[in-house]
């Protein structure tokens, strides 16, 4: 089997990829990534050597690159996103750009060389905000973000393309992952990074929000699960079980480090920020697929490989 994986320079492709390549070693990987702040070509140095492991350094919005890749490809796994909200506040266009037009260009290239399977790679957070409950596949999608806006739009695309041309096209929405390899933007590897560094943690408001949180390696395990399992035009929601107020995971990661609450900086609230996020699970529960991970055993080993690895992020904090 030859695979595109885009974005595998990331957090989430990073740890796929090698998911993939040590569980299945006879297929073929072409990583897509153009590398952005988000990127690190180290992240699979590892692999550099492997014969059936190759990095293209590329744009998903480059017709002609994407065109000249996807020839030989079985399955797609589209990874490649802006992904940060914050960013998406600060400087929209570029959710707009990668995350919609890339992903076009993705398909349409996909269309034109008859692959048999496109795995859409969006989030949770399409659904916008839930008080109470969670939210299904069918639920109509209220995303509040750029970023999540420009997630909700290429699905739209992507779920055209399954109607319109049979592309064999599946959609993963996730919940928030953590785990190794995390750009330390995200809450998680900056709040640990930062109790490293002796620094204060900067949380949002009073911290009430909720997040679900899945282990990067359960998330992994549930797209390929789903490449194999899932229905062709069909959209899969994938929650870790573990939902907790931001005030709460930050009290136990502070506990973890051993700082006390003083550690706490209370910061001005993100703009629109989404209450609380919930998925329900039952439909790839149903299908066969439960996430293996506990969440404090899997968050104390998050913790630890920060701390074994501040090469990795003291020059990406920089
Ligand atoms: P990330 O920001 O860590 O990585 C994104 C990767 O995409 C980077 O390597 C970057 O260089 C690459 N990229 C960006 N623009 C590109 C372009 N135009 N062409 C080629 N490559 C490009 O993101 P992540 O956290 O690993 O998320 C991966 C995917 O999973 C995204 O689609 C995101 O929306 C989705 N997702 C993430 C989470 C989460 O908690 N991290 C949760 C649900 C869904």
């Amino acid at each position: 089997m030859q695979i595109l994986i885009t974005g595998g320079c990331g957090f989430i492709g990073t740890n796929f990829s090698k998911y993939w390549l040590e569980k299945y070693p006879e297929d073929k990987i072409i990583n897509l990534d153009n590398v952005t702040y988000a990127g690190n070509i180290d992240n699979l140095k590892e692999f550099e050597n492997n014969e059936n492991y190759s990095f293209i350094k590329g744009d998903i919005c480059d017709k002609a690159l994407v065109e000249s890749i996807m020839k030989d490809i079985d399955i797609v796994f589209n990874f490649a996103a802006e992904s940060h909200v914050d960013n998406s506040i600060k400087g929209p266009m570029i959710f707009t750009e990668t995350n919609v037009l890339g992903t076009h260009v993705l398909l349409e290239s996909a269309r034109n060389n008859k692959i048999k399977r496109f795995i859409h790679i969006s989030t949770d957070e399409v659904y916008g905000s839930i008080k109470n409950g969670s939210f299904k596949e069918t639920d109509i999608l209220k995303p509040n973000s750029p970023y999540s806006a420009s997630k909700a739009a290429a699905e739209m695309i992507a779920r055209s393309y399954n109607i319109t041309f049979n592309l064999p096209v599946i959609i993963t929405r996730s919940s928030n992952n953590y785990g190794p390899y995390q750009y330390p933007e995200k809450v998680i590897p900056l709040f640990v990074t930062n109790l490293i560094e002796n620094k204060k943690v900067p949380l949002y408001g009073t911290g009430m929000n909720v997040r679900d949180w899945i282990y990067v390696v359960d998330n992994c395990e549930a797209i390929d699960f789903i490449s194999k399992n899932g229905k062709i035009g069909e959209i899969y929601n994938i929650g870790g079980g573990n939902e907790i107020p931001n005030i709460e995971l930050t009290k136990k990661i502070l506990k973890e480090m051993g700082k006390d609450e003083s550690f706490i900086d209370h910061v001005e609230d993100r703009l629109a920020h989404d209450f609380r996020y919930s998925v329900n699970c039952e439909k790839i529960n149903k299908l066969g697929w439960k996430p293996r991970f506990n969440f404090n055993n899997a968050l104390k080993e998050t913790i630890q490989w920060y701390k074994a690895n501040e090469e990795w992020w003291r020059k990406l904090k920089k």
